[in-house]
């Protein structure tokens, strides 16, 4: 990410919105989005992409097969307006009696990373459930189910055009969640 380049760009886009940006207030301002994307839009740079740490089931004398289940924030920007898009996640599996558990404090790092660029809910949680998915498949037996649910609001929705509560919720069902009515309603009931 050049910095300077997106300093000189914002100085720009505060002119063309009617701004003078030599005004104290904004004098500084240019600079500190250009800090605040190295954050925000992280997602785009592979070698953040956070580590994801399995352990093996059973290590602890335990084969564990019933669901886990983990929430949190989320924050990203919609692709369509570059405003954000925020809200609570819901994520679930049920790990393989004989494979690998998630360090769940990665789900959390998981779902940053994904909402750190210009996103859509819908690809969010596919891209969300695809990766934590395929971490724990790729080092042994596929996880028995996964799912993810994600609740935002999208200030484009609520502060312009519709103005009306711009609330979206988007899923992703694998394995049991999407075959077995139970394991879904089991969730369902969880997050409620
Ligand atoms: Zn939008």
């Amino acid at each position: 990410m050049d910095k300077q380049k997106i300093e000189k760009l914002w100085k720009e886009l505060l002119i063309e919105i009617g701004e003078n940006p030599n005004r104290e207030g904004l004098k500084e301002t240019p600079k500190r989005i250009a800090k605040m994307y190295e954050e925000l839009f992280k997602g785009y740079d592979p070698s953040q992409a956070p580590q994801i740490t399995t352990f093996d089931n059973g290590k602890d004398g335990i084969n564990y097969d019933e669901m886990i289940c983990d929430e949190g924030d989320f924050y990203s920007h919609c692709e369509h307006h570059g405003v954000t898009f925020f809200g609570k996640y819901y994520f679930a599996y049920i790990p393989h009696p004989t494979g690998k558990l998630l360090g769940l404090s990665k789900v959390g790092r998981i779902v940053d990373y994904f909402g750190a660029k210009l996103q859509i809910q819908e690809r969010l949680v596919h891209e969300i459930v695809y990766h934590l998915w395929s971490a724990l498949s790729d080092m042994g037996e596929e996880p028995l189910g996964m799912a993810l649910i994600m609740k935002g609001e999208h200030l484009c929705k609520t502060m312009r055009g519709a103005k009306k509560k711009g609330q979206m919720t988007c899923s992703v069902m694998k394995g049991v969640f999407k075959t077995e009515q139970s394991t879904r309603e089991e969730f369902l009931n969880l997050i409620k």
